[in-house]
């Protein structure tokens, strides 16, 4: 949708973006004083609007932005955010110009990018700046400590390129054991003598992602990199929870049509729900086409006028129902809550999670770019 169409749907991802500052200052609170604090808006922020938390989150006290794509690096520095911001995934090395004239910095494991980001710094006059990315764990992305060494010599030759950082990412940090994470950052500890053997003096040295700020105060170091945390979520049920994070995500509409109807009943397509009695059903004007899962069919719930009402038959694109026999006041026009709070009752982003077998980072991502975005606080 064109940003000057007119909106006339009642269904909106209402943002609260001091909730995004309370819950940057919590997560802040928990790292030393010196630790930077990179504030991972990768997937439009979790679907939440990448400009729009970048802004409030540096107001709270980020000093960097993480993203994915140098193409999410380009729409903050369009917004005019001149902050330091890392790729934090691989970049292809045709993007190497694009990302070193908007000092867009790049995580570094692939020797052709190298060579495309020391040749696009010697011809635009400017620094390619990088950070080392090293698997010690995730099996991912990284230079893989076996072939450090080796990779830390091609690059420590190149005159165009800046080692600014070096980083690993946590594999387990979000797991009531932590075991696995405590080897990794072990493995990591022992690969910096490699960098600096060779020359190679990163300023900044990081790992923690929002479960590693939470449970694994040994993963802070120079800086930390906070996604879901940001949000008001945290990443698993099993993680610490040392800090209280403020949801930052409302997801609303209202009821488009009411009627009442016997038992016998069918609701939606493939008759999955017939009717046992006479029943008040309300009608939606939301679905999976917004992003609200399939698999909610026959098993969410909605809030409207405080209470739980369930989703009754499958989730269609455009609309869903929802039983209100409980609810007699219930009518067309009042709001109803699908992500969120309303009057005290809550649905947060891990009920969705646990309902449909993912975790709550998918369930923000795929609110659909259908449903506006209204930023609040
Ligand atoms: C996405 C990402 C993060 C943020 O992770 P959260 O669990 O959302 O805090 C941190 N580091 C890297 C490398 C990432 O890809």
């Amino acid at each position: 949708m064109s940003p000057n169409a007119p909106i006339f749907r009642p269904t909106e991802a209402r943002i609260d973006l001091s909730a995004v500052a309370h819950n940057v200052r919590a997560l802040g609170s928990l790292t030393p004083a010196a630790t930077a604090f990179m504030a991972v808006v990768k997937a439009d922020a979790y679907g939440h609007g990448a400009v729009a938390v970048a802004r409030a989150a540096r107001e709270a006290g980020a000093s960097w932005f993480g993203v994915a794509l140098v193409e999410e690096a380009l729409e903050l520095r369009q917004a005019g955010l001149s902050e330091p911001i890392l790729v934090l995934g691989p970049t292809d090395p045709a993007a190497a110009r694009a990302a070193v004239a908007a000092d867009v910095r790049l995580a570094l494991f692939d020797p052709d990018l190298a060579q495309a980001l020391d040749a696009a710094a010697r011809d635009l006059g400017r620094t390619a700046r990088v950070h080392l990315k090293i698997d010690t764990g995730m099996g991912r992305v990284g230079v893989r400590p076996d072939r450090l060494a080796e990779f830390v010599e091609g690059v420590a030759g190149l005159q165009g390129i800046e080692v600014e950082g070096a980083f690993t990412h946590l594999a387990t940090a979000d797991e009531a054991d932590l075991g696995f994470a405590q080897e990794q950052l072990g493995r990591f500890r022992e690969c910096l003598p490699v960098l600096t053997d060779r020359g190679l003096r990163p300023r900044l040295v990081h790992a923690a992602n929002t479960a590693g700020i939470l449970a694994l105060p040994e993963s802070h170091l120079d800086l930390v990199r906070a996604g879901i945390g940001l949000y008001g979520i945290y990443p698993s049920d099993e993680v610490a929870r040392p800090v209280r994070l403020e949801p930052v995500l409302t997801w609303a509409t209202r009821v488009a049509f009411v009627k009442t109807v016997p038992g016998g009943t069918p609701l939606s397509y493939g008759r999955t729900h017939v009717t046992t009695g006479p029943r008040r059903i309300a009608t939606l004007p939301v679905g999976y086409g917004d992003g609200y899962p399939r698999l909610l069919s026959n098993r969410g719930s909605v809030l409207v006028r405080g209470r739980r009402a369930p989703v009754k038959g499958r989730v269609c694109m455009d609309m869903i129902l929802v039983d209100v026999t409980h609810v007699p006041e219930a009518d067309v026009g009042d709001e109803v809550v699908l992500l969120g709070r309303q009057a005290g009752e809550e649905i947060p982003a891990d009920e969705l999670a646990r309902l449909t077998g993912t975790i709550p980072y998918e369930i923000t991502c795929n609110l659909g770019k259908r449903v506006p975005r209204r930023l609040e606080g």
